[in-house]
């Protein structure tokens, strides 16, 4: 851990430097290979001085064939590292992503963009920790900047049992082999002197941090994993609603769409707050409700917060992006629907925890809100996995939690598809613990282990 926490803040210039001559390495390779050129600082000087002719689309815009091998439906974040770890780790090309509008218009674009990996429960910290090492080296596997930042993500408590719970927390994030480290509050206000410290209410006895968290870009992340899985030879279709499930003799034989029926070997169903949708066009009712998800940004303003912070108590979490502006938001809307954009009480209810923790706040000015529909599943954890019908599978449940899980989740419902077996870091996402209520798994990992009963 280096002395100057907030050194860290700044990308330092030789990780600059040598991005660039990673990016120009991977951009030769690609001019040996053959393939479209990369990003490299070379291109990026060299079409700076030629009027920026020579940039192509990052996509082709292809139509519909009338069979793949496999068809995802939902060209979110899931959809697209899916589609791409099935290119990359298993070879399977004949691929479709369907999105009913445009590549990352879904939660992928509408998130505050935290990754971390500070999981309590087993079945969701080895998940959580995978994804965070594909997120570390992302950049490069992707040729594509996403704009990770690993600023740290402290999460703090207000009370003995609370700090009591979080250095239980720690300790089996270590386990895990990923980073926690409990701050004392002299610690933390070091770190984040903005804090209320004295709240009567909510008064800071530190917290937990995780060093190696922070946030990336979120629709950088979708446009890498497109620009990658396009590159590769699969089929990105806008425009492209599905709107049917075919399924013969138990076995699923393709999709209808509003551009045409198309057939597939394989489909999976990775599109999120809409997974009761899109499921039950396959006759199915799953453990799903989807809820609305605030967030908020305020103007431009200058570096004031180093760190992702999440006042969990309060049920608010805070940074500010590379632009400036503070992102911020708070608990569901806490009704169902499909509406993308929160109600006026839960905006007052943020609004209030935000001017707890940092009063500060109320000097900024609110630029804009906006909401996503949640795929909230009864314990908070994800289900990647078959479905009663042969061929059918089945990405969601990713609640609010699920950008930092994009990498992994593509990975693993990848291979779910792929070898029809799951992956090992995603063993316990099943569906059938909702049927027994053996294997829940409290995403929070507060109260009973429900996962040891
Ligand atoms: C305000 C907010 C803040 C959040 N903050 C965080 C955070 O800080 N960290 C974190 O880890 N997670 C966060 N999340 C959660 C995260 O964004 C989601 O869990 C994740 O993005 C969902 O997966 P996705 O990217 O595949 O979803 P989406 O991007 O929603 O992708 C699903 C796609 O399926 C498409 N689709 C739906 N129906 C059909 C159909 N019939 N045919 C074809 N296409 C269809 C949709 O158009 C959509 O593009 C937040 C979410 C919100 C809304």
């Amino acid at each position: 851990m280096p002395p100057d926490h907030f050194a860290r803040t700044p990308q330092p210039k030789n990780v600059i430097a040598l991005e660039s001559i990673c990016g120009f390495v991977y951009a030769q390779q690609n001019v040996v290979l053959g393939n479209a050129v990369g990003y490299s600082a070379w291109r990026i000087l060299k079409e700076g001085l030629t009027g920026n002719s020579g940039w192509k689309p990052v996509w082709r815009d292809p139509d519909p064939k009338p069979e793949y091998d496999v068809v995802l439906i939902g060209g979110g974040g899931h959809g697209l590292s899916t589609a791409y770890y099935l290119a990359r780790n298993h070879g399977i090309t004949n691929v479709a992503v369907l999105e009913k509008g445009y590549l990352g218009g879904g939660n992928i674009g509408r998130n505050t963009t935290i990754v971390r990996a500070n999981y309590f429960l087993p079945g969701n910290s080895e998940f959580y920790s995978h994804s965070l090492k594909l997120w570390e080296g992302l950049e490069q596997e992707l040729n594509y900047n996403v704009m990770m930042s690993q600023r740290g993500v402290l999460m703090l408590c207000h009370s003995d049992g609370q700090r009591d719970a979080f250095a239980r927390r720690g300790n089996a994030i270590r386990n895990q082999g990923d980073d926690a480290e409990l701050m004392s509050t002299e610690e933390v206000r070091r770190l984040m002197p903005y804090l209320n410290f004295d709240s009567p209410r909510f008064p800071i006895y530190g917290g937990l941090m995780q060093w190696r968290g922070g946030t990336a870009r979120h629709d950088a992340v979708a446009w890498g994993y497109a620009r990658g899985a396009d590159r590769r030879g699969v089929d990105l279709i806008q425009n492209c609603e599905v709107t049917g499930i075919d399924v013969r003799n138990g076995r699923v034989t393709g999709v209808q769409t509003v551009r045409g029926e198309i057939r597939a070997k394989k489909v999976g169903i990775v599109v999120a707050g809409r997974s009761g949708q899109v499921a039950a066009m396959a006759g199915m009712r799953l453990p799903i409700e989807s809820h609305v998800l605030q967030a908020f940004v305020t103007e431009g303003l200058k570096p004031v917060i180093h760190h992702v912070v999440s006042f969990g108590m309060g049920h608010f979490y805070i940074s500010q992006s590379d632009k400036g502006g503070l992102v911020f938001g708070g608990d569901l809307d806490m009704y169902p629907s499909y509406a993308q954009r929160g109600n006026l009480p839960q905006a007052e209810h943020v609004m209030e925890a935000a001017m707890t923790l940092m009063p500060m706040i109320g000097q900024a000015r609110l630029l804009r809100s906006w909401g996503g529909i949640m795929d909230m599943t009864p314990d908070g954890s994800p289900i990647i996995d078959r479905t009663g019908i042969d061929g059918l599978y089945f990405d969601g449940g990713w609640c609010y939690g699920g950008f930092k899980a994009v990498p992994a989740s593509g990975f693993a419902f990848a291979h779910l598809i792929a070898t029809d077996r799951p992956y090992e870091t995603a063993e316990e996402y099943r569906f059938d613990r909702f049927r027994t209520g053996v294997n829940l798994l409290d995403e929070e990992g507060t109260g009973a282990q429900h996962n040891l009963h």
